[in-house]
C-alpha cells in the first residue's frame, strides 16, 4: 500500500523561524524554507508523503487577504484530489486563530485542514516546532479527524478552529480553548480524541468571497470618547467590532456614536476584551434599542473574521449578524 499524501502549505512563522542565538531572544519569523523544514520532518521516518507547497514566507501579522486566497484556493483544489488525505499549513501564531477561522467557515469539513505554528524558533534550544509538525501529521492523517473542519494543533493539543486563540505570548502551551476546550491530546507517537466534532453545519457556512470589507476592531478603555468611531466611519469602515469592558461595555458616548453608525447601515458586534466568557444580549447594554449584535463565545479577531464574511455576503440586517453570532 502507498504511503498517505498530505499537502503541506507553507505561510511562515516561528515554525519556520531563525535565531540570532540558539539562546538568545531575537529572531526572524519565516527564515526558513518550507522545503528544509519538510527535509527534517522526513528526517524523523515518519510513513507519510509530504507534498510541500510554498504560500509566503512571512511572520502572520502580515497575512492578509493574497495569502489567505491562495490558502483556500489549494485547499480547495487538495479537497478534490483524491491522492491527498488532508492539509497541514504551517503558520505564526499571531493569527493563527483568524485563518483558522476564517478557513473553517469557508471550506466543508471533510478531508482534514490542520494548522501548526511554533513559540520558539527551528534553532533556538528547546525548539517546539518539529515537535509540533510531526503531532500535526498524526492528527491529518488520522481517520478520525475526518469532519472536523479546521484545527490547530500547539503544544500537544488540538483544538476546534471556532475555539482557538492564543492566550499567552511566549509560552509553549500559550494556546486555548473557549469556550471549548482542547479536542484531543497528541504526541508524535500517540492520539487521542476525546470530544466529537462540533463544527457548525455540514457544508461551508459561506462562500468564498471576491474581498474582504474593512471592518475595525475597536478596543474600549475607560474614559475614551466618541472620536474613534467617528474616525473609524470617515475611513469608509464596513463594519465594527468592540472590544468592550467585562460582558462588551463601552462609555455611554461610544455607544451612541455606534448607535449612530448602525443607522447609517454599518453593523456594530459588541465582544468583550476579557479573555473568555459570554457576550449576551441586553445584559447591561440593550443590544435591542441600540440595534447591536451581541458576540457570544466569539472573541473580538473571531468577530471580525464573522463580520467580514457576513458584510461580503450581504448580510447586513442586526438580526441576520445575530442569528450567524448564535452559531445559527
Ligand atoms: N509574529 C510571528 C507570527 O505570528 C511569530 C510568532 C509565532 O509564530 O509564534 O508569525
Amino acid at each position: 500500500m502507498s504511503a498517505q499524501k498530505l499537502l503541506v502549505l507553507g505561510t511562515g512563522g516561528t515554525i519556520a523561524g531563525s535565531a540570532a542565538t540558539a539562546t538568545g531572544q531575537s529572531y526572524a519569523a519565516g527564515e526558513i524554507s518550507l522545503d528544509a523544514m519538510i527535509a527534517d520532518i522526513r528526517g524523523l521516518g515518519l510513513t507519510v508523503e509530504l507534498v510541500p507547497k510554498p504560500i509566503a514566507r512571512i511572520g502572520s501579522q502580515d497575512i492578509g487577504w493574497e495569502q489567505w486566497d491562495a490558502l483556500h484556493g489549494e485547499i480547495i483544489a487538495a479537497q478534490a484530489d483524491p491522492d491527498i488525505a488532508g492539509v497541514i499549513i504551517t503558520h505564526g501564531t499571531d493569527t493563527a486563530e483568524e485563518t483558522a477561522f476564517l478557513l473553517d467557515l469557508t471550506l466543508d469539513p471533510g478531508k482534514p485542514v490542520v494548522m501548526v505554528g511554533a513559540m520558539r524558533p527551528a534553532d533556538a534550544v528547546g525548539s517546539d516546532g518539529m515537535r509540533n509538525l510531526a503531532n500535526a501529521i498524526r492528527v491529518a492523517s488520522d481517520p478520525k479527524a475526518q469532519d472536523r473542519g479546521v484545527m490547530v494543533v500547539m503544544g500537544d493539543t488540538v483544538f476546534a478552529a471556532s475555539d482557538v486563540r492564543k492566550a499567552a505570548t511566549s509560552n509553549i502551551d500559550a494556546f486555548k480553548g473557549y469556550p471549548r476546550g482542547p479536542i484531543a491530546r497528541v504526541t508524535p507517537s500517540s492520539l487521542d480524541w476525546f470530544a466529537p466534532a462540533h463544527r457548525v453545519g455540514s457544508t461551508a457556512r459561506f462562500q468564498w468571497p471576491e474581498a474582504l470589507p474593512r471592518v475595525a476592531i475597536l478596543t474600549a478603555g475607560a474614559g475614551i470618547d466618541a472620536m474613534p468611531v467617528k474616525a473609524l466611519l470617515g475611513i469608509g469602515c464596513k463594519g465594527i467590532v468592540i472590544a468592550g469592558m467585562g460582558q462588551g461595555n463601552a462609555p455611554r458616548v461610544v455607544l451612541d456614536a455606534l448607535a449612530e453608525a448602525v443607522r447609517d447601515g454599518v453593523p456594530v458586534v459588541r465582544s468583550s476584551r476579557v479573555d473568555e466568557g459570554m457576550v449576551d444580549r441586553n445584559v447591561e447594554v440593550d443590544d435591542d434599542a441600540y440595534v447591536f449584535v451581541a458576540a457570544r463565545a466569539l472573541g473580538p479577531a473571531k468577530s471580525r473574521i464573522l463580520l467580514m464574511l457576513l458584510i461580503a455576503s450581504g448580510v447586513t440586517d442586526a438580526k441576520a449578524v445575530q442569528a450567524a453570532f448564535d452559531g445559527d
